[in-house]
């Protein structure tokens, strides 16, 4: 079977995935939280011991999905609070660029790490692909910054001027050539001082530069171990800005939901307009929803199917703080509310903010967010979830309770699994929600 993949050809290989989106999707999510759970977090760690971990699932256009993910390492030295030296010899032992020669196997999957620019290379940038292809050689991995704000502009033009040829010169290399860095610095006829520096005039912030011969000026960015279990494209950084990283990772989760949020705004208020009944009202906004968004067939099958498009070692509730007349409330179900007596006014369920309120005199200390972290309760009784498993491994789906499958389950390994539905979430309502009890909240260290 193997071999017959191999002999497959592009047009090929995207014909079958065209003609079962719901399979690949489907073994995407499953591979995903295999190479999570059965390899970064084993105890092989072979990333290092992982503190917290965040992904989010993204859809090349029109295409199949990939993963965008934040990990917190345990110990990993912090840039400018480390000395660079220790910063770069902790990046060296997780991260490279190098073709692995003595590796044929490991060799043939960094070929697929080649970058090779596309559409996407030149987005919000004039003529240069923004993932900075080729990238300059290196003698060894360095973190460099951008030149000093006092060098008079005259030299800063010079630097500049000698980037644009340094740039020119890979560029004619393609791929790369079986050179020496020495011989490099021969053919462009200047010192590796000058070279540096050269470097240096691009740059707007301090990167990393990792160890890379002049012959492979276009792989991207691996972790030896990860590329052999994930056996496809991957790239992976250090982070040096955090503020950078924070502004990434929120225009990442949130991209995808903002035009539809104003689209979905727009198709409430012309449903409103109308006579028709709630039931219509829903199906006119779902259909909006259905006929206005352009999305793979893959993303269409996380969507029917409930995968999920984020997950997080940490979770996120929503607690409505608006002023209790403004609170969206849910009621309690029509056969509770008969049998409660006739002058009762607490038809509404209990929610987080109701409970707190209601909290014992002895955890008076306690504040809102402590409480929603770890003492708000259900109300119903814990089970625990049965530990059977189903022929593929995963617990048997008809064992799935729903108001039980937070993440109370106290055998340690998957205690942060919880999905939060696809990603859409956020809604208001959660405040009415009853099995959000022992949640953690998300930040950003
Ligand atoms: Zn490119």
């Amino acid at each position: 079977m193997i071999m017959q993949l191999e002999n497959l050809n592009w047009e090929e290989k995207g014909r079958l995935i065209q003609s079962d989106p719901v399979t690949c999707a489907r073994h995407f999510d499953y591979q995903v939280n295999q190479f999570l759970r059965k390899f970064l977090l084993s105890s092989a760690e072979p990333l290092g011991r992982i503190s917290d971990w965040f992904y989010r699932v993204e859809y090349q256009q029109r295409g199949s999905p990939h993963i965008h993910m934040l990990i917190w390492i345990e110990d990993a030295p912090e840039f400018q609070i480390k000395s660079d030296a220790e910063v770069t010899a902790y990046i060296d032992k997780i991260i490279s660029c190098q073709k692995p020669t003595d590796n044929p196997e490991l060799l043939n999957l960094v070929n697929r790490q080649l970058h090779r620019h596309s559409h996407t290379c030149r987005k919000n940038t004039k003529i240069e692909c923004r993932f900075n292809y080729p990238q300059p050689p290196m003698r060894e991995t360095k973190i460099l910054y951008p030149l000093d704000t006092d060098m008079p502009q005259t030299e800063v033009k010079m630097h500049k001027d000698t980037w644009k040829s340094i740039k020119k010169h890979l560029d004619d290399m393609r791929e790369g050539e079986d050179i020496t860095f020495e011989q490099l610095l021969l053919e462009l006829k200047m010192t590796e001082e000058n070279y540096l520096l050269a470097v240096r005039s691009s740059l707007k912030a301090a990167t990393v530069f990792l160890k890379r011969n002049p012959n492979e000026l276009r792989i991207n960015n691996y972790n030896a171990a990860c590329l052999s279990a994930w056996r496809a494209n991957m790239d992976i950084q250090f982070v040096l800005d955090v503020y950078a990283c924070a502004v990434y990772i929120v225009n990442y989760i949130s991209k995808a939901q903002k035009g539809m949020s104003e689209l979905l705004r727009e198709a409430c208020t012309e449903a409103r307009k109308g006579n028709a009944s709630i039931k219509q009202q829903v199906r006119d906004i779902g259909s909006k929803f259905v006929n206005n968004v352009e999305i793979s067939a893959q993303e269409a099958v996380y969507i029917v199917l409930q995968l999920p498009m984020k997950k997080a070692s940490r979770q996120i509730i929503f607690i409505n703080t608006s002023l209790p007349e403004e609170r969206v409330e849910l009621l309690k179900p029509i056969d509770d509310i008969k049998e409660m007596d006739d002058n009762c006014e607490e038809i509404y369920t209990s929610g987080l903010l109701k409970r707190y309120s209601k909290h014992p005199a002895k955890l008076e200390h306690l504040t809102l967010a402590d409480w929603a972290a770890w003492y708000d309760y259900s109300g119903k009784q814990y089970v625990k979830p049965a530990n059977k498993l189903d022929l593929d491994g995963l617990p048997l789906e008809t064992l799935i309770d729903h108001s039980h499958n937070d993440d109370d389950d106290d055998d340690g390994d998957d205690d942060d699994d919880d999905d939060d539905g696809g990603g859409g979430g956020g809604g208001g309502d959660d405040d009415c929600d009853d099995d959000s009890n022992n949640t953690l909240f998300l930040y950003f260290a």
